[in-house]
């Protein structure tokens, strides 16, 4: 139900909370993050609950701080609100970490035509469908952005999905259909947010993402292209905002 993504300073796990904080208001049963350590490890955790649950499962098990991370507050639709169907959830053998707001409509055949090549599921979500489906594609581009490519092209129905990658440290992805997406411009950091309260606490300059494209941000850089990879135009606005 809401989404946040961070690639900058080494404080991810304080912005991605932060930012699910301030998201909190969506109203959301599950909550998680994923983030790339200095040694390029992913860690995640996730759990059922409010993200006081998770604060106190990250305390009793703290995960290193990186500079990439994404993170979610989720409103359960397909898989009942568990530990293992929150998100994130991984692909390529643990080394991506996929979030997801919406409903992927046909993920039913989707995942038959993944378990049909062995391929095995840890939840009975629609999502973790994508994550598997990125994780294959990615071993096979070797990019994140190019393996989104070929996803988005096999999802039906709503979603804002942001995923990391162990080997591609410092990026952030993120697709969206019929679902938000808003980039947040730092210096020498950037953001992604399913509304502007992700990261207003750090800036107030913000791109939204139109319908059916791809974001992709580094420390430095925002790229958007469309489902076809043809570089998009985009328009920075200011976030007038009261706090
Ligand atoms: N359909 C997904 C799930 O049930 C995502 C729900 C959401 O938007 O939080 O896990």
């Amino acid at each position: 139900c809401g989404i946040v993504g961070y690639v900058g300073d080494n404080k991810s796990v304080e912005v991605l909370m932060g930012g699910l904080r301030r998201l909190e208001y969506r109203g959301y049963d599950s909550a998680g993050i994923a983030v790339i350590d200095a040694n390029g490890k992913l860690n995640t955790a996730k759990r059922a609950g409010k993200l006081a649950v998770l604060a106190a499962e990250l305390e009793a098990h703290p995960i290193p701080n990186g500079v990439t991370g994404i993170g979610h507050t989720r409103w359960a639709t397909h898989g009942g609100p568990t530990d293992g169907n929150a998100h994130p959830h991984l692909g390529d053998n643990g080394k991506l970490a996929l979030i997801h707001n919406g409903i992927i409509e046909n993920f039913a055949p989707l995942k038959a035509e993944l378990l049909a090549e062995g391929y095995t599921f840890l939840s009975e979500t629609d999502t973790e469908v994508a994550a598997v489906l990125l994780g294959r594609e990615y071993q096979r581009v070797g990019d994140l952005a190019e393996a989104f490519r070929t996803v988005v092209s096999r999802l039906d129905g709503a979603f804002t999905l942001l995923a990391v990658h162990e080997d591609q440290p410092g990026v952030v992805v993120g697709a969206r259909r019929n679902s938000p997406l808003v980039i947040g411009l730092g210096e020498g950091e950037n953001f992604l947010g399913s509304d502007v309260a992700a990261f207003v606490e750090y800036t107030r300059r913000a791109v939204a993402i139109g319908q059916d494209q791809i974001v992709t941000i580094t420390p430095d850089l925002v790229t958007v292209t469309d489902f076809f990879g043809a570089p998009v135009e985009v328009e920075e606005f200011d976030i007038a905002w009261d706090a």
